[in-house]
């Protein structure tokens, strides 16, 4: 599955590629996705209208349209995007085809359909269904350890579990919330609510540059698709505690563990990360 890492990966390719362009025609094959797809909604929004820039919400690619309407997509479980020359072939998958004036193809081909394809009117995507209960997201200003602070304030769920909930903190996967930890020097089990400022410094700089790290190896695994098949490129080889679970810790030797919070393997280093707080 997707994560926010590999979405950006997306977002970056997709940027270089479409923006100046006009959609001149849409071709539809398939609407029964996670959420149905709606055709007119789609060409009354997005039909001869040129892609002004590329943005991201989340785990959410949107084209901004020259209307200032939005083509929102996700990638769900399988998604891909494939930019290619509209003389391609069509393959089974390939469900949505934007076809660009110039010849161009964007299509979206997802296999198991768990994806997303809508347009959202101008104006209108503060207020859009999927966005409405979505978390601080990584990259933004708001996300200052002050700002975290005093929101996990009396909190007793695992930090670990905080960090990934996406009504939280949005693009904190399993792995990502698992390395940032570790860098981070903080045990997953302990109370969101009984980390101190200085520890959320720590956290929140960990968190963005784990997936900084992410992003940069990401792009390195291009082809003529973009990558959204949840591969992790080349950022394997800077996993610290995920998945290494019996081996010793980089940094200090110790064995690294692996307990399950929320159905979900976190692996931590019992000395790097001490559950009573004597870390500096
Ligand atoms: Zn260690």
């Amino acid at each position: 599955m997707p994560e926010l890492p590999e979405v950006e990966t997306v977002r970056r390719g997709l940027q270089r590629v479409i923006i100046g362009k006009k959609i001149s025609a849409i071709h539809i094959h398939e609407t029964r996705f996670r959420f149905p797809l709606q055709p007119k909604v789609l060409c009354k929004w997005l039909m001869q209208q040129t892609i002004a820039a590329v943005e991201r919400r989340a785990k959410y690619v949107l084209c901004r349209m020259s209307n200032d309407a939005h083509l929102v997509i996700h990638l769900g479980m399988s998604g891909r995007l494939l930019w290619c020359d509209g003389r391609r072939e069509l393959e089974k998958h390939d469900h949505i085809q934007f076809v660009l004036e110039d010849g161009d193809e964007l299509r979206f081909r997802d296999p198991r359909r768990f994806g997303l394809v809508d347009a959202v009117a101008p104006g209108k995507l503060e207020e859009y269904k999927h966005f409405r209960h979505l978390g601080i997201e990584p990259f933004s200003a708001e996300f200052a350890p002050e700002v975290l602070f005093e929101r996990t304030r009396g909190l007793v769920r695992p930090i670990k579990n905080y960090l990934m909930d996406a009504n939280k903190i949005v693009g904190v996967g399993n792995i990502y919330a698992n390395e940032a930890l570790f860098r981070a020097g903080i045990h997953p089990e302990k109370a969101a609510g009984k980390l101190p400022l200085h520890d959320w410094q720590r956290l929140a700089k960990a968190i963005r540059k784990v997936l900084e790290t992410a992003i940069a190896s990401g792009g390195t695994t291009l082809n003529d698709f973009y990558n959204s098949e949840g591969e992790m490129g080349y950022f394997q080889q800077y996993l610290k505690v995920y998945n290494r679970a019996g081996e010793a810790c980089d940094r200090c030797g110790a064995t690294i563990r692996r307990i399950v919070q929320l159905g979900r393997s976190s692996y931590f280093c019992p000395q790097c990360q001490p559950k009573a707080g004597k870390k500096k």
